[in-house]
């Protein structure tokens, strides 16, 4: 078994493309589409993930649900809503690690090994990267701690800019 630095990896690309268990959405609270990456995601997977979203009822900010991936390469959605950035003051770090703890909990509970996030609320939601990347570095390093299972989790970054700063926080 690898060490669980070695388990979590940088990958600069499209996460709708990535042929895995299953990709995390940066969703919001409808869960019935936006969007960022959640619109992206929409797009790939086709109309039935947004026939299947409006059965769940929605999901609060910190927590996550599980979809088929339907027309996606990879098996399955994690939907989770990561907080909008208000300052600092609201809780924010508390939620977005909270976003990260609920998908890694998911992917325990179904046995996945491969698992990839977004930059969750580094998008439209405003969170300043470089706190937002810290928090997912530390919350996969604990995730991939606990869970053996789990071979590989993908830090996806949509830009060279957050790949340089993934790249350099996984060195600090
Ligand atoms: P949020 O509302 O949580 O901020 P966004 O979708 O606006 O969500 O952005 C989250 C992150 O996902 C941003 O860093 C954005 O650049 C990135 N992103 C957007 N599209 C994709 C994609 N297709 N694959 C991977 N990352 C993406």
């Amino acid at each position: 078994m690898e060490t669980p630095d070695k388990r979590l990896r940088i990958h600069r690309g499209d996460i709708t493309r990535l042929d895995i268990d299953a990709i995390v959405n940066a969703a919001n609270e409808t869960l019935l589409g936006g969007g960022g990456v959640d619109g992206a995601i929409h797009r790939a997977a086709g109309p039935e993930l947004l026939a299947y979203c409006r059965t769940l009822g929605g999901c609060p900010t910190g927590e996550a649900r599980m979809t088929p991936g339907f027309h996606l390469p990879a098996r399955y959605i994690l939907h989770t809503v990561g907080p909008i950035w208000q300052g600092g003051g609201h809780d924010e770090a508390h939620l977005l690690a909270g976003c990260y703890r609920a998908c890694l909990a998911l992917a325990e509970s179904r046995g996945l090994r491969h698992l990839a996030f977004p930059a969750i609320s580094c998008g439209i939601y405003g969170y300043p990267w470089e706190a937002a990347a810290t928090i997912a570095i530390a919350t996969c390093r604990e995730g991939l701690e606990r869970n053996p299972t789990l071979e590989h989790v993908l830090l996806v970054a949509f830009s060279d800019e957050m790949a340089d700063l993934y790249h350099r926080l996984l060195k600090e």
